[in-house]
């Protein structure tokens, strides 16, 4: 029932035109990944790759994020992976307010289906959609709970294929989430 239902709304997301970014796609990306995991990924938005394929980092960030789960002792296909815009922003530039705004209501659709104990939240743009909250080197690399959902924030791994200060930050925030996920495993 709740597959049929994240289907039903993928095929909705497929067909979206609610926001002009569904002008410049080739495909929308609305998500995959298991449905009971209890862990769900929000990044930013697809990028050409993604765009391409109509599947979620499958680009050279998603190489850095397969290798950051990898460390986290996350198997990729066991977890729920999407972003906060379905489709992609023209020349990878970020979501505006409007486009947040309108496809939001797909993300809180997605949230309410899979009711994820944990999500992890990948880089500022992510953040600010879900949270409100703007400072992510305050936030990043341990759990926040905000309205009863709890969050790990991290940055998104596209920044740290920029700088390498922040792929390494990545990766100690990913050690840090193995052993949070070990220690909600054993609660
Ligand atoms: S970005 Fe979201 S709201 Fe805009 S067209 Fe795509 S699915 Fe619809």
């Amino acid at each position: 029932m709740k597959d049929r239902k994240l289907y039903d709304l993928a095929e909705d997301i497929r067909k979206c035109t609610s926001c002009p970014l569904s002008r410049g796609r080739t495909l929308a990306v609305p998500g995959e990944g298991k449905i009971d995991s209890g862990i769900l990924i929000v990044g930013e938005a697809p990028g050409a790759e993604e765009d391409r394929l109509g599947q979620p980092f499958v680009g050279r960030a998603g190489k850095l994020l397969n290798e950051l789960l990898e460390t986290a002792g996350i198997d990729r296909s066991d977890v729920f992976i999407t972003n906060c815009v379905k489709c992609r922003p023209p020349k990878n530039r970020n979501p505006n307010t409007l486009e947040l705004k309108t496809c939001k209501k797909w993300l809180d659709s997605q949230i309410a289906l899979l009711k994820p104990k944990l999500i992890i939240i990948l880089g500022r743009v992510a953040l600010k959609n879900l949270t409100g909250k703007e400072k992510i080197k305050d936030l990043h690399g341990k759990v926040s709970e905000f309205d009863g959902q709890k969050y790990f924030v991290t940055y998104h791994p596209s920044a740290g294929l920029r700088f390498k200060w922040i792929k390494e930050v990545l990766f100690e925030d990913a050690k840090n989430l193995k052993k949070i996920l070990a220690h909600l495993k054993n609660k």
